[in-house]
């Protein structure tokens, strides 16, 4: 009880709000935090999408193949283009960009022209 009395009596008192360097000071510390959180996110989310692709395709890759085996054919665009389209695969990139068959690979028109340039390989993370 004694507390409370204390509080109120010091609210009371002191009613005026935040002083400028108060809030100078928070908007500048919020300032700082949205700075280094927002690009951080920002990549973090761009590379979950590149790993989320490679994945897809890696999947439809194998897919495909057995596709194929089953089938018994042999690859071509319009092949490619009848799986497709019988198991409605539409999110294979998470950025929606346009996905290939060449050279025994699924690509992606996005992510595998990205990829290119650095020379990296690409790397399965759990297979
Ligand atoms: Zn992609």
């Amino acid at each position: 009880m004694d507390i409370i009395k204390k509080y109120k009596l010091w609210k009371h008192n002191n009613n005026k709000g935040f002083t400028l360097i108060e809030l100078i000071v928070v908007l500048s510390v919020l300032g700082i935090i949205f700075a280094i959180a927002i690009p951080s996110y920002v990549s973090v989310l761009a590379h979950t999408n590149e790993k989320a692709c490679v994945i897809s395709r890696l999947q439809l890759e194998k897919m495909y193949e057995l596709y194929l085996l089953n089938k018994d054919v042999e690859h071509s665009d319009y092949i490619f283009e009848q799986f497709f389209k019988e198991f409605e695969y539409d999110k294979i990139c998470p950025l929606g960009s346009a996905i290939t068959y060449y050279n025994n690979q699924v690509r992606c028109n996005y992510h595998d022209n990205k990829d290119n340039g650095d020379g990296e390989e690409e790397e399965v993370p759990f297979l």
